[in-house]
């Protein structure tokens, strides 16, 4: 049985709690490794050691700590593979999800390569009489980033290049379902030059995060993973005085016109509800068809293609569209929330319950379940599932999809499928969610671009990565200088007195 580490000062270090937690393998249910959890002074000594490692990285010039990232891009496209791999063994996705896990993280470190450029102060010239105006963006100190099981490396690479790159050390605490990926990741920032120190990865659980929320030396905390762990954390820090971004939860429609290409609204319905096991916070959960025979015509397409979809484990290689999802726990939850849709009268188009596969009996796999006829007011609607259902709620309008949408609790994502460009524009200018497709069915905006949703989807303020992660892992100071007059009014020839 393998048991994982901390990563303390440039080194793996054992944990000293005694308490561990198990790392599964979802697709036999089989405990494959156990990882330490460990205790509020483990983390308080972890974060003394990062506080004294910041001193020198912050005041490292930015070309410099740009130039780790470009080695530590460099270093990750070289274990791509590696990575996916890993990714996949203890998450359970395929292997090209997997490796999009890896590469959409990828693409922040590219834009951390040019951080300098984002770190640039601004500059007022002559603001008053011989007054000039700066401002710079200094690090914040220590900061801390704590992650989801869903997108273990992806999310990991959100938190800490940006927060390295603007100069500050990172306390890392990843999920404890999927630890090894940000392990693996620390020792390639090591080999890519990064101090010791400067990263810590510190496993654990509720008693490691709260001692991060309470830490005085912690100045900042990033946040992704459900909802009311959000709103705790984003409490809690802010509470403390930290600066808080938590993200959360998600419940994320996709409105299908009447004029939409249903083949291809189909095809995106079914790769955005079902890929990754629906475990995706951008995942479309929630399909919003306009007008009965739109919806009949989705339901038609829907139906062979949901029947149709192939589960099995990430080694089955390129014939597995899902894997099993993160626990039993998780398997019991979805399942039950099928069984309750089925009680309050929504529609079972597909039924994905009692699945099993052969050969993994005891894997963690559900089967895809299509629900029509949903209606806003069942468990099934109000709930994030996080699992392989798709639930379709009918309207009559595009105004009362558009309020459907709008009206949810949550708002990380959104998509509307039509031919219609005045009805697309309308749809991205007035709903309130923070992502929103065209055409585009899981809307994660591009490195520079930034990444966070709306409402009950996210706490705090600024998004993720992009111009906006400068902001939030950086402090500015503004610097108002008057220079009086000197030595350009004339030279001074006799020999004076300092006086
Ligand atoms: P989770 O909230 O259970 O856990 C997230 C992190 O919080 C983990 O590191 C975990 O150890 C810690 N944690 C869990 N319970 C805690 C507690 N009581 N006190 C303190 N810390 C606690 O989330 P998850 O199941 O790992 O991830 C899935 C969720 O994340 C979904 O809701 C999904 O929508 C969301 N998510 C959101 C985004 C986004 O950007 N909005 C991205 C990915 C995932």
């Amino acid at each position: 049985m393998q048991e994982l580490t901390h990563w303390i000062n440039g080194q793996h270090v054992k944990g000293s709690s005694g308490r561990m937690a198990d790392i599964y393998n979802p697709a036999t249910g089989e405990v494959q490794a156990k990882v330490p959890l460990a205790t509020a002074d483990e983390l308080r000594a972890a974060v003394a050691k990062a506080a004294e490692a910041q001193k020198a990285w912050g005041a490292t010039n930015p070309q410099r700590r740009a130039r780790v990232m470009m080695k530590f891009g460099q270093l990750i496209n070289e274990h791509m593979d590696e990575l996916a791999e890993l990714v996949s063994r203890e998450h359970g996705k395929t292997l090209p999800d997997g490796r999009g896990d890896v590469q959409r993280g990828l693409e922040v470190v590219e834009v951390c390569m040019g951080g300098p450029s984002l770190l640039k102060g601004e500059f007022t010239d002559n603001g008053g009489p011989g007054i000039d105006l700066y401002s710079m963006r200094q690090p914040l100190g220590v900061v801390a980033g704590i992650t989801p099981f869903n997108f273990p490396a992806m999310i990991p690479l959100w938190k800490m290049a940006p927060a390295l790159t603007c100069g500050n050390a990172m306390i890392l605490k990843p999920s404890e379902r999927c630890p090894s990926t940000s392990l693996r990741l620390a020792e390639l920032l090591k080999e890519a030059g990064l101090p010791d120190g400067v990263l810590q990865v510190v496993n654990g659980d509720k008693e490691v995060v709260d001692a991060i929320l309470d830490d005085e030396t912690v100045q900042a905390v990033g946040f992704v993973g459900s909802t009311p762990i959000a709103q705790y954390i984003y409490g809690r820090a802010a509470n403390n005085g930290k600066r808080a971004q938590c993200f959360g939860g998600a419940k994320n429609h996709m409105i299908i016109m009447p004029d939409a290409d249903m083949d291809k609204a189909a095809d995106a319905l079914v790769g955005a509800g079902f890929g990754a096991a629906g475990e995706r916070c951008m995942a479309i959960s929630v399909a919003v068809p306009v007008g009965e025979e739109t919806a009949n015509a989705l339901r038609e397409r829907l139906i062979p293609r949901v029947e149709n979809l192939k589960v099995g484990p990430y080694t089955a290689g390129d014939d597995v569209d899902y894997g099993p999802v993160i626990t039993s726990a998780a398997k019991e939850r979805i399942e039950g929330l099928v069984n309750k849709g089925v009680e309050e009268g929504a529609d079972l188009a597909v039924d994905g319950r009692n699945f099993k596969l052969q050969g993994y009996e005891n894997g963690f796999f559900v089967g895809p379940s299509y629900f029509d006829h949903v209606s806003p007011d069942m468990t099934i609607y109000k709930e994030e599932i996080f699992g392989p259902v798709l639930c379709q709620v009918r309207a009559a309008s595009y105004d009362e999809a558009l309020k459907i949408t709008m009206d949810n609790e949550y708002g990380n994502g959104t998509a509307i499928f039509t031919a219609d460009g005045d009805t697309a524009r309308d749809f991205a200018h007035r709903v309130n969610v923070g992502m929103v497709g065209i055409n585009f069915p899981i809307p994660v905006p591009l490195s520079y671009h930034t990444f966070g949703g709306w409402k009950k989807s996210a706490f705090g303020d600024l998004n993720q990565y992009g111009p906006d992660a400068f902001r939030f892992y950086t402090k500015t100071k503004t610097v108002t200088a008057r220079w009086f007059s000197g030595i350009k009014d004339g030279g001074e020839f006799n020999f004076k007195a300092m006086d």
